[in-house]
């Protein structure tokens, strides 16, 4: 895969001369239309302090010809859901209550593994993938690393308490993510319940549902009286049908490691959630920096399986050693190609350690790409008269060539939670007389996340015109 000097410049947002002067420096005399092999251009884009970022991994198969599927290879598949909502609203016992609706599991007398996903299967069987992990932090994280598993989010609000700061967090991440979602109004069987409230407070969060003249589907259950989980399940369905969300099944694996450890008995173990192609017994991988055979696979339900297809979660027996969450699992033809590609991960993962700006080439692209580019950042303040103040302020600046995104907004300290949504989006973070907790700025500072103080509105407004003005380059 080679590619223009000028071409990686525009990638890069930097100056094609500056380029070519340091491809010089390197021992490379080019001009700008002459074109450089992918290790030059990366060897470029880490010298600029960029962060490299694939964007699949045909980019580093070079024989392979396309990697696009075409139309008639696709067939549809089921829909990956991950549940969100605040504390004690009852995220756990909705998963719990899910899985115990799905008809094949009696009837399979498998035992329940808690592999990280599992799969359901509706009267009409048809299926539905949901995520084991709630919560928008592990969302987000996997969103941070490049991995966007997540097809539907289900918002769990409590009837009997209402939106708190996690939902809107929650809202905040899967809008920030561009994720649809639906509304599960949870504890519907206490008397004190006010689903109605839920709706209308959602509504100034920009949440409207159906009732409501939306198009955000909610529905009513009791996670612990098990009522209406069928209508849920439905609603994921009908969203998923919306979504069009299709794969194609015949083709070598690839999917994302949902989580992974390390078993006394098994040696290294990890759950893959297959995201197009088929996964096979004896099938030769990739995952993350490790490598392996499958060996054997084993599913949510404690069977073992030959074969794993699109929005499949199974785990994996056979890896050589225990990758992270997040990283891409990918089928190759041959052990010599696993070790190469491995090579080349743990390559890149070594050089991102050592590279300072926190852009990414697909970011830089897709930003250049649109027309109308966004500037995004995760505002916290003292005071939510300062939040809504500085909201404001800041949407005012939105021109026609680049709009402001305040991808989220709150009261208090900055927490984790907001710097993986920042470094998820690539934006940096304001505090306005608040500052980062320790563990906040533990993250920031591994992800490069950027972190700027004010007090005064005005100075903070400067900055951002300023910041959008350089966004925007001289050239467009
Ligand atoms: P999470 O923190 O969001 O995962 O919430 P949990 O699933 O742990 O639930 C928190 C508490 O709410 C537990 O005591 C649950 O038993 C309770 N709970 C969850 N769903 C319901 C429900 O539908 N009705 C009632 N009455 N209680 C529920």
């Amino acid at each position: 895969e080679a590619i223009t000097v000028q071409e990686l410049a525009n990638r890069m947002a930097e100056r094609g001369a500056d380029l070519v002067k340091a491809l010089f420096k390197m021992g490379s005399p080019v001009t700008l239309t002459q074109t450089i092999d992918q290790d030059t251009a990366e060897l470029l884009v880490t010298e600029f302090g960029h962060t490299i970022k694939r964007v699949s991994e045909s980019d580093i198969d070079i024989d392979s010809s396309s990697d696009v599927d075409a139309d008639d290879t696709l067939q549809p598949r089921p829909p990956v859901v991950t549940i969100m909502g605040h504390v004690d609203h009852g995220k756990t016992s909705l998963l719990d209550a899910i899985r115990g609706a799905d008809v094949v599991a009696g009837e399979a007398g498998g035992i329940t593994q808690h592999i990280g996903a599992y799969q359901v299967t509706l009267p009409d069987n048809s299926k539905v993938t949901f995520l084991d992990t709630p919560g928008h932090e592990a969302f987000t994280e996997m969103r941070a690393r490049g991995a966007n598993v997540t097809d539907i989010v289900v918002l769990v609000v409590a009837a009997d308490d209402g939106l708190k700061p996690q939902t809107v967090e929650a809202i905040n991440h899967t809008k920030a993510a561009g994720v649809p979602m639906i509304v599960a109004i949870n504890k519907i069987d206490k008397p004190e319940a006010k689903a109605q409230r839920v709706r209308e407070e959602l509504l100034q969060h920009e949440v409207i549902v159906e009732d409501l003249g939306g198009d955000v589907q909610d529905v009513e259950v009791s996670a612990k009286a098990k009522t209406n989980l069928d209508k849920l399940l439905e609603a994921l369905h009908l969203q998923a049908e919306i979504l069009e969300l299709k794969a194609n099944p015949d083709r070598a694996a690839e999917g994302t490691v949902i989580e992974a450890k390390l078993d006394k008995g098994r040696g290294p173990l990890a759950t893959v959630l297959i995201q197009r192609g088929t996964l096979r017994v004896g099938d030769v991988f990739v995952a993350g920096a490790s490598s392996g055979k499958v060996r054997a696979m084993i599913d949510d339900k404690g069977r073992q399986v030959k074969e794993a297809g699109p929005s499949f979660p199974v785990e994996v027996l056979g890896l050589s050693a225990v990758p992270a969450a997040g990283d891409p699992f990918t089928v190759v033809e041959n052990e010599g190609r696993a070790r190469e590609v491995a090579a080349y991960r743990q390559g890149v993962i070594d050089r991102k350690r050592t590279t300072s700006a926190p852009v990414s080439l697909e970011n830089m692209f897709a930003s250049h790409a649109s027309t109308t580019m966004e500037f995004p950042l995760v505002v916290k303040a003292d005071v939510q008269g300062s939040v809504e103040a500085i909201v404001h302020a800041l949407n005012r600046l939105s021109t026609d060539e680049i709009k402001v995104r305040v991808l989220h907004s709150g009261v208090g300290a900055i927490t984790e939670s907001d710097v993986t949504l920042a470094s998820a989006s690539g934006a940096p973070i304001i505090g306005f007389n608040v500052r980062p907790n320790a563990k906040a700025r533990e993250v920031a500072d591994r992800n490069k996340v950027e972190f700027r103080y004010y007090d005064v509105i005005y100075h903070l407004t400067d900055w951002a015109k300023g910041a959008m003005a350089g966004e925007l380059g001289p050239e467009i």
